[in-house]
């Protein structure tokens, strides 16, 4: 019987409890589920579920894991723990991480898109005006990340209309997108993106991928989407376009200090809109579905899905 301990947030302990029982059950699993470290001995867990507010930060003590299953999609706060080298880290992969990030990130590019922020902003423009709003198949709109979440909302805006280009590291196939890699495809996702969404990891090779250089490249009045990590952007660079309107419109998730420090520039600039990281968040139903099934796989003997690549970093 597999030994579950359950490295949350306090918070989020009622609300996790039930939800992986019920996922246990549901796998077939009899596992026991410790909520608290202090229940347990660290050499008698087999799965550690990890927090980056949770209380464990040190994996060394937990001598017998099969496995850590990192309860967030990105894997920042896990991978600064140093887990052991050999030890699979699993990704947090589920459908309601998914499914919010779809949300978010087609609604604002959809905002941006059809400009409603003229009709509802602070200062609406109130003119009876003959426009003709443009047309989701006139529009290029760019996706940076072709991931589990990039790729859904990448193919959820070419299915909505939108001439969709997206960019990755390795060649993808996507329905419906044109997918592009490498340093051209980098070039070429930014010379043709009217509205960009970012949903790269933090690594140090995407660390500050949209610089001064890049941003000056983006067609003139491009909005930004950024939903994948503040660090993904040079932000002294984003203000100065901005400032001189080669930006748009800036709608910010992930920052590289959070919360974003309350005299932070973007708090106060009519053309930023910033959310509190809450773009997509891990849900404890759905969460707990994707981590008793990686337990259920790992008790079959068969291989965790969604493990983070070492010397890649995601
Ligand atoms: P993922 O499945 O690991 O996908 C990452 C994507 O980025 C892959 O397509 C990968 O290329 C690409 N990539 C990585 N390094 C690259 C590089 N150097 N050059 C070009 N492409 C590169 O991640 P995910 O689940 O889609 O999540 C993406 C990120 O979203 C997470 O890392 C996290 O930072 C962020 N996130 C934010 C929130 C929020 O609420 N704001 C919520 C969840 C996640 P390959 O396909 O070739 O590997």
């Amino acid at each position: 019987m597999p030994v579950v301990l359950f490295s949350g947030n306090p918070e989020k302990r009622s609300l996790y409890a039930p939800e992986l029982t019920r996922a246990a059950d549901e796998e077939g699993l009899s596992a026991t589920i410790h909520m608290d470290p202090s229940d347990v001995a660290p050499e008698a867990v087999d799965y550690l579920i990890f927090d980056g507010d949770g209380p464990v930060k040190d994996f060394a003590p937990y001598t017998k894991l099969k496995a850590i299953l990192n309860l967030w999609a990105g894997v920042e706060a896990v991978m600064r723990c140093d887990p052991p080298e050999n030890l699979p880290v699993v990704r947090m992969v589920e459908a309601g991480l998914s499914e919010g990030m779809r949300d978010y990130v087609v609604g604002h590019v959809l905002r941006h898109h059809l400009d409603i922020d003229r009709y509802i902003g602070a200062e609406p423009i109130a003119e009876w005006e003959l426009t003709f709003p443009p047309l989701a198949r006139d529009r290029t709109v760019g996706v940076l990340g072709l991931g589990v979440l990039g790729a859904d909302c990448a193919a959820h805006l070419a299915r909505h209309g939108f001439e969709t280009l997206g960019w990755s590291r390795s060649a993808k196939r996507v329905e419906g997108v044109r997918c592009l890699s490498g340093a051209e495809g980098l070039d070429q996702i930014i010379a043709e993106s009217e509205i960009l969404a970012l949903l790269l990891p933090h690594t140090p090779e995407t660390r500050r991928v949209l610089n001064a250089e890049r941003i000056a490249k983006m067609p003139d009045g491009a909005c930004l989407v950024n939903a994948g990590r503040g660090a993904l952007i040079d932000h002294d660079a984003l203000l100065a376009a901005l400032d001189a309107g080669k930006i748009r419109h800036a709608t910010m998730d992930v920052f590289d200090v959070e919360p974003l420090p309350p005299d932070h520039p973007y708090w106060a600039y009519p053309r930023v809109t910033v959310t509190p990281h809450i773009a997509s968040v891990t849900r404890p139903a759905t969460a707990s579905d994707s981590i008793m099934r990686q337990i259920a796989r790992g008790e079959a003997g068969k291989s965790f899905e969604n493990t983070v690549d070492r010397t890649l970093g995601y």
